[in-house]
């Protein structure tokens, strides 16, 4: 069994590098990177990292072009800015759509895994989504109902060969930060801030998130330290 891991160096596909690798072996398992033009190419440099210190196979992949047409305020192209608030504030603001959603980027990174796992002969595709319940509607593409048709499309379209999971789906941040311990994830090395700085900011939607997920499980982000 051979496994692709959508891989951003962010929080979440760390946890699934670090699952995949612990399931099947390093040997048996490549993590998949995209540069598709985002402001916080430090999550890249992370990914590598990270990647060195698992010592798996990576494929970097650049598809800026892909995403042109698009306005999200994660785009270095785009002169939105990102948003300061939580995404709780977000929907109390009864905000319907959020300017950090990138239109259907979980439908394209899976489609470009699904073609590049057909060709290497690999069986399975993990990626980090999971639902907080604000996932269906924030962002549409990160919630149960998308993984489980596009599951399909994929088993489909790949002659019953490919199969994906989102390990992480149904999970909250906060347990997922607490998969932590069961695989010694070094969240020292991951990255999920927003910005390029070299601290997290703690303002951005992103740290919020990140940073509420850690108190929970009572825990400092080891970044903060
Ligand atoms: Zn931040």
């Amino acid at each position: 069994m051979k496994v692709l891991v959508i891989f951003s160096g962010g929080l979440d596909s760390s946890v699934c590098l670090a699952k995949a690798i612990k399931e099947y072996g390093k040997k048996n398992v490549i993590a998949l990177s995209f540069d598709y033009g985002q402001k916080n190419s430090k999550e890249l440099l992370k990914a590598k990292e990270l990647c060195k210190y698992y010592n798996v196979e990576q494929i970097c992949m650049n598809i800026k072009e892909l995403f042109k047409y698009s306005s999200s305020s994660m785009l270095k192209s785009s002169n939105v800015e990102l948003p300061k608030i939580s995404y709780q504030e977000q929907l109390k603001n009864n905000i319907k759509e959020v300017s950090t959603n990138i239109a259907f980027r979980n439908g394209i990174l899976l489609s470009i895994a699904t073609s590049i796992a057909i060709s290497k002969k690999i069986d399975k595709i993990y990626y980090g989504i999971h639902n907080e319940g604000i996932a269906t509607t924030l962002y549409p593409d990160c919630c149960e109902n998308f993984n489980l048709a596009m599951n399909l499309a994929i088993y489909i379209g790949s002659g019953n060969k490919v199969k994906v999971e989102a390990p992480l789906v149904n999970m909250l941040k906060a347990e997922v930060i607490k998969l932590r311990i069961e695989l010694d994830v070094p969240f020292e090395k991951t990255w999920t801030c927003y910005e390029n700085k070299k601290k997290p900011c703690q303002r951005c939607t992103a740290c919020r998130d990140r940073i509420e997920g850690f108190k929970k499980n009572n825990l400092i982000d080891p970044l903060l330290k």
